[in-house]
């Protein structure tokens, strides 16, 4: 294959930007510590301050209803300051200080679990639980990051006045999961722990990106400055549309415009999603846009006839891998006579993930003689998905999970019969194995009546939008100067 050199310099490229993208979620740290002041404030304090200003008459009259109005306190500020004086009435009996408030940060450590995290900060196993129970609820502990810091807020919620020797009780435990995203479970008397989400909003800004394809998508586009995520995130909208090991071109071009956010000096804290790309290979142009559907809340990508660009299979299973042996009959690199390779092989180094090519369930991950460790998807009545000689399976791949298209089912290996790391990938209709690339694949949701013009009316903002605003062709020296 003469395009081997190029491709395989394309997948070397695309896994070092996917680790370095993994390693870099510790931007924007001054921000975090803003954010955690700011949004931690704890009641007590609000209510000390308070103090000064309220009566300490009303103590005795607001005892009844005080129970119930601290279970919103500690929830929000906004209802805390319009309940000031109930606030100030349970705790007035005893001064700010005696209140037992305590505020503790804890970094996560190699292999921690967040009950871990929470103990070592002094917080009660069973509140912790309660705690963790809650988070979880918005909150993937598998994301629980090295160096991560856990705040844990702890004070005496007992609201009995007679009750001031009582020891600190956990409150609250928040975390940053994002530059703009903060999750905490809070402590509501007499309901447990609840799931809280704060977004902070950053500086928005557009960028429109883009350029001429030299070799290919994604060096260009790492050329002209835009962030791998963003490229990443192109590679795989168009990867429905595009066979990108043999439509590319020199002298295609595409371009980008996508959200970024900014902190208040202006530092790019995070890219966000594309809004609109396209895409012009040999003439034809493809363009899509993200567009939320009003009637299921999905945010998808259309193109201009409001066609969905998904499709119930994606056509390349693994990004920046090249086609080393198509479907057919085939000299067996093995075996040594002639026999029908019912798949397409893929060479990827060892460890290279491989997705779902679509939503399903999975109906083996085992090993499997020739095919070494092996997994099949069931997508629907029609569609099974195979895949073969894998180093491993991928995090809870197992018969019977559920997966989703783009999840990483498994990494390249080389088990079973097999020359070196590849992936052998299968596509079956009506359990017979079709040629993967030849697939006419079934069509993603076609928009229609109201939420066609919906799309419509955006489309044409979009395409306002992006006319009025320059198109760079090289971010990153903008960037540096
Ligand atoms: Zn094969």
């Amino acid at each position: 294959m003469k395009s081997g050199a190029k491709s395989g310099l394309v997948s070397k490229s695309l896994l070092i930007p996917v680790i370095t993208m993994i390693a870099g979620g510790a931007a924007g740290a001054l921000l975090v510590s803003i954010f955690l002041s700011g949004s931690d404030e704890p009641p007590a304090q609000i209510a000390s301050a308070e103090q000064e200003q309220a009566a300490p008459a009303i103590v005795q009259e607001a005892a009844a209803s005080v129970k119930q109005d601290i279970d919103v306190d500690i929830d929000t500020t906004e209802v805390l300051e319009n309940n000031s004086e109930v606030t100030v009435a349970a705790y007035a009996p005893s001064t700010s200080e005696s209140l037992n408030e305590l505020t503790k940060t804890v970094s996560v450590n190699k292999g921690d679990t967040l009950m871990a995290v929470l103990t070592r900060a002094g917080a009660d196993r069973t509140e912790s639980h309660e705690a963790i129970t809650a988070l979880n609820e918005i909150f993937d502990p598998r994301s629980l990051k090295i160096g991560q810091d856990v705040t844990l807020y702890f004070a005496t919620t007992d609201v009995d006045p007679s009750n001031s020797t009582a020891t600190p009780g956990l409150v609250r435990v928040s975390l940053k999961e994002d530059v703009d995203r903060q999750l905490a479970a809070v402590r509501t008397p007499g309901e447990g722990f609840t799931a809280q989400e704060t977004i902070l909003e950053l500086d928005r800004k557009t960028v429109r990106a883009g350029g001429v394809i030299q070799s290919s998508l994604f060096l260009s586009a790492a050329q002209a400055g835009i962030p791998t995520k963003t490229i990443v995130d192109l590679i795989r909208i168009f990867s429905y549309d595009v066979d990108f090991q043999r439509e590319i071109q020199p002298g295609d071009s595409f371009e980008v415009y996508f959200e970024r956010f900014a902190d208040e000096d202006g530092r790019v804290l995070k890219d966000g999603a594309i809004l609109w790309a396209s895409m012009t290979l040999s003439g034809k142009e493809y363009s899509v846009y993200r567009f939320r559907t009003s009637d299921d809340g999905f945010t998808d990508y259309y193109n201009a006839q409001g066609q969905s660009v998904k499709k119930t299979l994606m056509r390349t299973p693994i990004d920046g891998a090249r086609l080393t042996s198509g479907f057919g009959k085939r000299k067996h690199p093995t075996l040594g006579y002639t026999k029908m390779h019912r798949g397409v092989d893929f060479g990827a180094r060892s460890g290279t993930p491989i997705m779902a090519a679509g939503n399903g369930i999975v109906e083996m991950a085992a090993r499997n003689g020739g095919y070494g460790n092996y997994v099949r998807i069931r997508h629907n009545n029609e569609y099974k998905t195979a895949y073969a000689h894998m180093k491993k399976f991928g995090k809870g791949i197992r018969k019977g999970s559920r997966v989703k298209q783009g999840q990483i089912i498994g990494y390249v290996g080389s088990t079973g019969r097999s020359t070196g790391p590849h992936l052998h990938y299968e596509v079956h209709r009506n359990s017979k194995q079709i040629n993967p690339l030849s697939v006419k694949l079934p069509a993603g949701r076609k928009l229609g009546g109201k939420i066609l013009a919906a799309f419509q009316s955006h489309t044409n903002v979009i395409r306002q939008e992006v006319a009025g605003v320059e198109l760079e062709t090289q971010l990153a020296s903008i960037k540096a100067e």
